[in-house]
């Protein structure tokens, strides 16, 4: 028996060697990616909006304090299956296939963990998918799934253990508690067990939150009830002067927020337990709320306070789930070899232009948050203004493992700028594409081209264009198209939207046969 034992040991000391000679063999970083759903850059301190100064967010901004803020990170279609999409296959919709929510994505395509696979990285998805349950995430040795958007609370997930993505594979388990810190918990869990310590690995820690209809934890809801949110100036906009697509949308916080949104009614799904504490928190301020019998913009106001409130605090506890991420990085020695990407799948209106939800080229959808913290190679605390885009981080995070680039992906690796030199041949100038009218929030098709400072935007199936200036007009709420001081500046975005369109390879067939935009029908 000792004898046996010796063995054992012997053994065990012989694994412990061939894995510090592994690890020490495969020098290449792991990459974290810390995804959430919805989040306005607005409400990240490190961007320094006044939302983000009453409502902190210490983690988050800890990212951008060891590592690089990325400015101006666009999206190239506002949604959250398209960006996801978009994310997997490092390409456009047009060619990556979903364009709009709803869309099943073809997982047999060509996918950056795919290719991580192939080079010997393990790879794991936890939380938020949304590209549908017809299959299971494909390259991934892990995942485990919300269905669909998934609720707040107590959460069915699909687990597929096996690596297949074979979705008679998946198990369904049943979570109980918030979804947002279960998420964590799996992400933590994953990490500690679930990974094969010998392999570099690339983990995506999906969450749901802060996505519409903004159910905060039991621990969270009296969060900011003392505090008044700043309003955003445009909060009343009337849309004078601008294309019609802008007047009939429906995601105005006046109109088109309903009661399951303002919390005048609750979850539907709670346990007891849950129900209770909700109950607790919710039910005096709606009495108060009934009793005030409020009206015109006082009515709108308090929605806007209430929908500020309640997407804060999903917001803080997602917050909290970046921080014990991070925390665990620190403790397990993890921290200096592991790159830490987070983004979310697109921005969100905090009220600008009266509205929430997400979907149009305007600043507040177009721009998504990036941060990136990559020890000993990005510079602490450094700022980004080049025009990058989440289209990138598929390129990104194969450079970074040293994995060659396929030519067919459609952006670019972010690695020389992480570095901090940007190449002299970057982007000047980005293509925009949202598909999904008739659909939610009536937002109508549209394509265009910005560049930094102007955006050329064609409604197409209205026929009607817009020009921003956001140096004349930052707040977006003037159309300087017919304006004569800007008829050069629109010729060269005509002709600048045309290339873009060419080397996109962007058809004149809308991919889902509703009619797509006429490349050379000019205003
Ligand atoms: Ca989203």
């Amino acid at each position: 028996m000792i004898r046996f034992l010796g063995v054992i040991a012997a053994l065990m000391v012989v694994c412990l060697i061939s894995s510090a000679a592994a690890r020490a063999a495969d020098p290449r970083p792991n990459i974290i990616f810390i995804f959430s759903d919805d989040q306005a850059y607005q409400a990240i301190g490190a961007y320094g909006y006044p939302v983000g100064k009453i409502a902190p967010t210490p983690n988050f901004d800890r990212i951008a304090k060891d590592g690089m803020l990325f400015r101006e990170c666009y999206v190239t279609n506002s949604l959250c299956g398209p960006m996801r999409a978009v994310i997997q296959t490092g390409k456009y919709s047009h060619i990556n296939g979903f364009v709009r929510n709803g869309n099943k994505f073809n997982g047999d395509q060509q996918t950056f963990p795919k290719l991580l696979q192939a080079a010997g990285y393990q790879t794991a998805v936890i939380g938020k998918w949304h590209l549908g349950e017809h299959q299971a995430p494909q390259g991934y040795n892990y995942s485990e799934v919300l269905v669909g958007q998934g609720p707040y609370y107590n959460p069915p997930m699909l687990r597929d253990a096996t690596g297949t993505g074979d979705i008679k594979q998946v198990e369904k388990i049943k979570h109980e508690g918030y979804t947002t810190e279960i998420i964590g918990d799996l992400t933590l869990k994953w990490l500690k067990e679930g990974r094969d310590p010998n392999k570099p690995f690339m983990l995506m820690a999906q969450h749901k939150a802060p996505h519409r209809n903004w159910q905060p934890a039991p621990k969270y809801l009296h969060l900011f009830d003392d505090v008044t949110i700043p309003e955003p100036p445009t909060l009343f906009d009337d849309y004078a002067g601008r294309p019609d697509a802008v007047k009939n949308q429906d995601m105005m916080i006046k109109k088109t927020m309903n009661a399951a949104d303002l919390k005048l009614t609750a979850p539907g799904n709670l346990t007891p337990e849950q129900r209770a504490t909700w109950d607790a928190a919710y039910n005096p301020k709606n009495e108060a709320f009934k009793k005030a019998n409020l009206e015109g913009d006082d009515l709108i106001r308090w929605k806007y306070q209430r929908y500020m409130k309640d997407y804060l605090r999903c917001v803080r506890s997602v917050d909290d789930e970046i921080g014990r991420l991070l925390d665990y990085l620190d403790e397990s020695g993890l921290a200096k070899n592991t790159v830490v990407i987070y983004c979310s799948d697109q921005g969100f209106y905090l009220g600008e232009h009266g509205w929430f939800d997400k979907r149009w080229i305007y600043e507040e959808s177009l721009r998504t948050p990036l941060m990136v913290r990559w020890p000993g190679v990005v510079k602490p605390g450094s700022e980004n203004h080049d025009i990058v885009s989440s289209l990138d981080l598929a390129e990104t995070f194969l450079d970074i493992a040293g994995v060659k680039v396929p030519d067919d992906m459609q952006g670019k690796s972010l690695v020389p700028i992480l570095k901090g030199k940007t190449p002299e041949d970057w982007r000047k100038s980005f293509y925009y594409h949202y598909y999904e009218f008739p659909g939610a929030h009536s937002v109508h098709k549209h394509e265009g081209v910005v560049d930094g400072r102007y955006k050329l935007i064609h409604f197409y199936t209205d026929d009607q264009w817009e020009l921003i200036d956001l140096k004349e007009n930052p707040l977006e709420t003037k159309n300087f198209i017919d304006d004569p001081a800007h008829a050069d500046v629109k010729a060269r975005l005509m002709s600048e939207l045309d290339r873009l369109r060419d080397q996109l390879k962007v058809t004149d067939e809308d991919p889902e046969g509703t009619g797509g935009p006429k490349k050379n029908k000019k205003k």
